[in-house]
């Protein structure tokens, strides 16, 4: 942890930045090992601190040994703050501006200290994963192929959407996780064509793709993987539109490697999908860096700028969808590495049939 303040502070200071005032959960989880939001961190090249109440402090003291833990008279306590700003001696203060809330931002508007708008470079500093962090990765990902293995014995025509859903939820428990990284995604025949289809009580039919894109905890550390099930034998047109998606999945797996750029990584798997004609039903971008946040840097996309250093995360997940009839998705999630990368996602890619 204190290693992860001081490669903060190197961040900010660049910027005319000595000080960070941290309020997020992922990244008070990450700077400190605090696993509540019911914190503050005062961040410096001196001093890491954690203002907390009354409620919080034996957790703290447990969680965060690196820290100084202040104990506050209550939860957004500015005028206590105030005070530690004060003695750290921070003048200029980053913040993260895409997380605090309208009421928590005017009340810091007060403190002693000119605050400035940097949750980018903030969140930034968790882009490159370390061997314990991608150990955690490694075990959520597992526990989410054990689950759809089982899911997978479970699963039938006539169930609900929703109790697909639920059955998953329960798998992930059993199998170990702490809990989802986001709400289960099913979405069977039309509704497959909702990229975040919400679990309804449409009966899983014959014919039927059904795109399930879920994601387990461990430690903290998300999984997420899309697979694309089929209810019976699906029509000619479905099962095109699957194999598109699982070519352009592959080509962009086999196109991954450390140092490329994010934008290229996209651009593979898209012009597979536009050359075979559906280029406008893949209208998200083909993926997204995973750790403590389900969505978090780099982006693969059309317009991204980043490169995918050894160490960072990216799933690839190109999908089409079309109105009516339905939706394919698959997913893997990988890992860069300093010669490739690793699949965390285990689960086979070929069409399942039920
Ligand atoms: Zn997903
Ligand atoms: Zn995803």
């Amino acid at each position: 942890m204190k290693q992860r303040c001081e490669k903060l502070i190197g961040v900010l200071a660049p910027l005319g930045v000595d000080g960070a005032l941290i309020t997020s959960k992922t990244n008070i989880r990450y700077f400190s090992g605090f696993t509540s939001d019911e914190a503050v961190l005062l961040i410096n090249k001196d001093r890491r601190v954690l203002l907390t109440d009354f409620r919080y402090t034996i957790q703290a003291k447990e969680q965060s040994p690196d820290f100084e833990i202040i104990e506050t008279s209550r939860a957004i306590a500015t005028e206590e703050i105030a005070a530690v700003i004060r003695e750290m001696g921070i003048r200029k203060c980053a913040f993260e501006d895409g997380y605090l809330t309208v009421r928590a931002f005017n009340s810091y508007k007060d403190l002693p200290v000119e605050l400035v708008p940097h949750t980018t470079e903030i969140d930034r500093v968790r882009l490159v994963k370390s061997e314990y962090e991608i150990e955690c990765l490694k075990k959520a990902q597992s526990i989410a192929d054990a689950a759809f293995s089982e899911l997978l014995t479970v699963i039938r025509e006539g169930m609900t959407e929703k109790e697909v859903a639920n059955e998953l939820d329960h798998l992930l428990r059993k199998h170990g996780a702490d809990e989802n990284s986001f709400d289960t995604i099913v979405g069977s025949g039309p509704n497959g064509a909702l990229c975040h289809a919400t679990p309804g009580p449409r009966k899983l039919q014959k014919g039927d793709l059904v795109v399930i894109d879920f994601g387990c905890k461990h430690m903290g550390y998300c999984s997420d993987m899309t697979r694309t099930v089929a209810i019976g034998e699906p029509c000619d047109e479905l099962k095109k539109i699957y194999g598109i998606v699982l070519e352009a999945q592959l080509a962009a797996l086999d196109a991954l490697k450390p140092n490329m750029s994010a934008k290229e990584l996209d651009g593979v798997a898209r012009g597979v999908i536009s050359k075979a004609g559906f280029g406008e039903c893949f209208g998200h971008s083909l993926g997204h860096g995973f750790g403590l946040d389900i969505h978090e840097a780099p982006y693969a996309s059309t317009r991204s700028a980043d490169t995918l250093l050894p160490g960072c995360t990216i799933t690839v997940e190109p999908g089409i969808y079309v109105e009516g009839l339905g939706g394919v998705r698959i997913e893997d999630d990988c890992v860069l590495t300093e010669d490739g990368f690793i699949n965390l996602a285990h689960t086979t890619k070929e069409m399942i049939v039920i």
